[in-house]
């Protein structure tokens, strides 16, 4: 198991992620919904990936390379950025089925 890694410091201790949380938070070609528990989110689609995410609508895996949604909360309580941190993939039919089929 390589274990050297750890010598190549990245200069703001952050890792690297897929998602640009600015331009998400920024909400650049996101959109606000009504979520799953009545609450305001923001929806973007992802840019394709080679990652795999699990879904919290019904609990299966995502294939990042299929179109699909991520959702965060619109107002979250420590600012943007920790709310874009929070978001979660969902399957498309799953975000706009879940919690909302009663009544
Ligand atoms: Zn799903």
């Amino acid at each position: 198991m390589p274990s050297k890694r750890r010598s190549s410091k990245r200069p703001y201790g952050q890792p690297h992620q897929d998602l640009d949380v600015e331009r998400l938070a920024g909400s650049v070609g996101a959109r606000r919904e009504i979520g799953p528990r009545g609450e305001e989110y923001k929806v973007a689609v992802p840019r394709p990936s080679d990652r795999t995410y699990l879904c919290p609508g019904c609990s299966q895996e995502i294939d990042g390379a299929t179109q699909h949604l991520v959702a965060w909360p619109a107002d979250g309580l420590f600012g943007a950025d920790a709310a874009a941190a929070t978001r979660r993939h969902w399957h498309t039919h799953c975000w706009n089925t879940y919690g909302r089929t009663r009544g």
